[in-house]
């Protein structure tokens, strides 16, 4: 419960004021450099002698996934979360789920996302902090977050109050983004995510040729898909002008920290997944998984 309340006091103070931004600056320039923040050093002010960071070896991962809108975080981060048995939570997920609710902030999210524009500190942690609280509630460990942070604010938060061992920046060229982010259906009974674009680009410019087959969904779902809304072409393109303005700084937060693992996407999850298995060394772990199903 220490770290929601941690995170709770920490999106309380900076949204308080931009001073407290630029404390978060200074902490950053003062703090961040691993060899000055040994685990379990109290570092912010905010998080006082209750900081207390267990070592990496002691608890579940702890990891972030980046990339832009729509390059696939959601379905490797889930993937891993499932091989590793620790939760994948996407803010983007927790967003929606508020969306969808009846609760004072709905409207006014509502615009906001529809804009593909960002939604505030304050909203997007409080949201988060709702999300850590109910997983402590029921005993879980580690995570693997998925939109989070978006913004170097957010990073600075984060930090604040524990550790990240790593970040996976996934990465996948703009125009076929777009295609794929055209293409994103989910079925309205069952909740599943799909994708209609069949991507066949050809090599040139000196970049690879890139196939992606679509992610068909079964008939039973077919005449249920929706598009998200925030998902038109005109959407989709301000939320990858907001992303690489936003956070691509938070990519350059985490590579000053050495944490960064880039990840080009070669294709489709076929060929994408063993690659990303190998590069994170958890070959055995999905074997020993497919042995013991
Ligand atoms: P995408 O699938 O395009 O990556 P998400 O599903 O992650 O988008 O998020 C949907 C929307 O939720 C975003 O466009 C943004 O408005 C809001 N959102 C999600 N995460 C954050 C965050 N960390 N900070 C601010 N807004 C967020």
């Amino acid at each position: 419960m220490a770290a929601v309340q941690r995170l709770l006091r920490a999106a309380a103070s900076s949204s308080s004021s931009s001073a407290a931004a630029a404390a978060g600056r200074r902490r950053m320039a003062t703090s961040l450099a691993p060899e000055q923040t040994p685990a379990g050093a109290p570092a912010f002010p905010f998080a006082g002698a209750e900081r207390r960071r267990r070592p990496a070896h002691e608890r579940n991962v702890q990891w972030v996934f980046l990339g832009c809108p729509g390059v696939g975080k959601g379905t490797y981060a889930s993937r891993l979360s499932r091989l590793l048995g620790v939760p994948h939570i996407a803010t983007g997920d927790l967003v929606r789920d508020e969306l969808a609710s009846t609760g004072p902030d709905a409207v006014q999210l509502k615009e906001i996302v529809n804009q593909g524009k960002l939604v505030s500190d304050e909203i997007i942690i409080n949201l988060l902090s709702k999300r850590l609280k109910k997983g402590e509630e029921k005993g879980e460990s580690g995570f693997i977050l998925d939109g989070f942070p978006r913004t170097v604010n957010q990073a600075e938060i984060l930090d604040g109050v524990t550790d990240i061992d790593m970040v996976v920046n996934l990465k996948l060229r703009e125009d076929i983004i777009v295609q794929k982010c055209l293409g994103r259906r989910i079925c309205g009974q069952c909740g599943k995510n799909f994708n209609l674009a069949c991507i066949d680009v050809k090599a040139e410019n000196g970049l690879p040729p890139i196939y992606m087959s679509p992610l068909l969904p079964p008939n039973n779902c077919m005449s249920k898909l929706l598009t998200r809304d925030d998902d038109t072409e005109e959407v989709v393109r301000n939320r990858l002008r907001i992303y690489n303005q936003m956070s691509q700084p938070v990519e350059d937060f985490y590579q000053k920290q050495g944490k960064v693992l880039e990840f080009d996407l070669p294709g489709g999850i076929p060929e994408s997944w063993p690659k990303l298995l190998d590069v994170l060394n958890l070959e055995d772990q999905q074997e020993m998984k497919l042995a013991a199903a």
